[in-house]
C-alpha cells in the first residue's frame, strides 16, 4: 500500500480510518481512499458528469464548464492545498469528483423541480442523491450495490443534510445531529468547489457576454486582481488578461485559505481526525477573504445566475423536469422496466422515478421529452 507517513496527524489515513459497510481485504498498492478515488472515477454516474450543466446548458458552447470538468478543478484546486497542509490528497480528490455525482440535469432549478415533485416521499436534494449514487444505484459490483466507499468519503459526500434526513441515514449521517466537522479533506475540498466556481464562472460569464469587465471592475476582489495584470501587462486585453486575472484570483484564495488553515491547526493542534471532528471548523479563509468571496457569489448570484437568458433557460429546464415526472407518475408502463415499482409502492415508485431523472444528461432529458411528448416523433 501507498505509505501515508507524509500526512499530518490529523489527516484521514487510510490505516485507521472507518472501515466500509461490507469488509474487504486491503489492496497491495493503493492506499483506501486512492481505492476510492479509482471507483468513483470508473462509475457511469461519473462519465455522465460531461454532458451535466453548471451553469450554461451542456450544448450551448463546447467551451463553457460541465460537471465534470468543474469537478477537475475542484480536484486539481484540493490536491494542491491538501498537499501544502500535509492534508490527504487522494481523499480530497476523491471527494471533488464525486461531489457533483447527484446532480440532475440542468443545474439546480433540475433539483428544484424535482424536490417539489417529490414532497410528499421525503423531497430531493443533490447531496443526499449523491450519497445515493455511490451507496446503491452505482451496479459494479457482484458482492453489494453502490461503490462500497470508505466512511469519510461518504460523509465529506454528504455536506449538508436536515435533521429528519439525518437520523433516517444512521452514522453517516451523525454529524448534523450531534453538531460537530466531518474530515479536514471534506471541510477543503468544500471551499475548494468555491474557490473553482468563482473563477470558473467569471470566465464563462464572460465569454457568454452575459457579464462584462466593466460590472465586474465594481467588485474590489476581481478589480484588484485586474489592475494588477492591467499593471504587469499595459495594453493587455481579451482571454490573456482575464486568465491573467483569474489566475491571480485562484492563487490569491487558495494561498489565503492555506495559511489561515495552517495557523488554526497550528494553535487547535489535533491530534487525530477524532480532535478535527470535535473542533471547530479548521480549514477556512480569514475574515476578509470571506468578505471578498462572498461578495463575489453575490455579484454572480445578482448578474449571472439570474440574468434573463439563463432564467430562461431554467424555466425551460423545469418545464421538462416537471413533464417528465409527471408522465411518468400517471403513467409508469412508459418507464424503462429496471425503474417500474413492481409493488405498486407509490413512494417507491416516485423514488425511482427521481433517480431515473436524476441520472440523465440535458441532452438525455431533451431528447426523452421529445420521444414522450412530440407528436410527430412517434
Ligand atoms: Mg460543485
Amino acid at each position: 500500500m501507498t505509505p501515508e507517513q507524509y500526512l499530518a496527524p490529523y489527516a484521514a489515513h487510510s490505516q485507521t480510518a472507518r472501515a466500509r459497510r461490507h469488509p474487504e481485504a486491503g489492496h497491495a498498492s493503493r492506499s483506501e481512499f486512492q481505492r476510492d478515488r479509482d471507483r468513483i472515477i470508473h462509475c457511469s454516474a461519473f462519465r455522465r458528469l460531461e454532458y451535466k450543466t453548471q451553469v450554461f446548458l451542456n450544448h450551448e458552447g463546447d467551451m463553457f464548464r460541465t460537471r465534470l470538468t468543474h469537478s477537475l478543478e475542484v480536484a486539481q484546486v484540493g490536491r494542491s492545498m491538501a498537499r501544502n497542509l500535509r492534508l490527504n490528497e487522494d481523499l480530497v480528490e476523491a471527494l471533488a469528483l464525486a461531489h457533483d455525482l447527484g446532480h440532475t440535469p440542468f443545474g439546480h432549478v433540475g433539483q428544484d423541480v424535482l424536490n417539489e415533485c417529490m414532497k410528499d416521499f421525503g423531497g430531493f436534494e443533490h447531496n443526499l442523491q449523491s450519497l445515493r449514487v455511490v451507496d446503491t444505484l452505482e451496479e459494479h459490483y457482484g458482492a453489494f450495490d453502490g461503490l462500497n466507499l470508505m466512511f469519510d468519503t461518504r460523509e465529506g459526500i454528504l455536506k449538508h443534510c436536515s435533521l429528519s434526513h439525518a437520523k433516517e441515514l444512521g452514522p453517516v449521517a451523525q454529524r448534523f445531529i450531534d453538531r460537530t466537522q466531518p474530515t479536514l479533506e471534506a471541510q477543503l475540498t468544500d471551499l475548494a468547489d468555491e474557490i473553482a466556481y468563482n473563477s470558473h464562472d467569471i470566465d464563462d460569464g464572460l465569454r457568454s457576454g452575459l457579464i462584462t469587465i466593466a460590472q465586474l471592475e465594481e467588485v474590489d476582489f476581481f478589480a484588484r486582481r485586474w489592475h494588477e495584470v492591467q499593471a504587469a501587462y499595459p495594453g493587455l486585453l481579451g482571454r490573456r488578461a482575464i486568465y491573467e486575472t483569474l489566475r491571480r484570483l485562484i492563487t490569491v484564495l487558495a494561498d489565503d485559505l492555506i495559511a489561515t488553515s495552517s495557523a488554526l491547526l497550528q494553535d487547535a493542534a489535533p491530534a487525530d481526525v477524532d480532535a478535527v471532528r470535535a473542533a471547530p471548523p479548521l480549514i477556512r479563509f480569514s475574515d476578509p477573504m470571506r468578505k471578498d468571496a462572498t461578495e463575489l457569489k453575490r455579484f454572480l448570484r445578482q448578474n449571472l445566475y439570474k440574468h434573463y437568458q439563463v432564467n430562461r433557460m431554467r424555466v425551460k429546464a423545469s418545464r421538462i423536469v416537471r413533464e417528465l415526472y409527471e408522465a411518468f407518475v400517471s403513467e409508469p408502463a412508459l418507464l424503462p422496466p429496471d425503474y417500474q415499482e413492481k409493488t405498486g409502492d407509490l413512494a417507491r415508485q416516485a423514488r425511482k422515478i427521481a433517480d431515473y431523472i436524476a441520472g440523465m444528461t440535458d441532452r438525455y432529458a431533451i431528447r426523452e421529452h421529445r420521444r414522450i411528448f412530440a407528436i410527430d416523433d412517434l
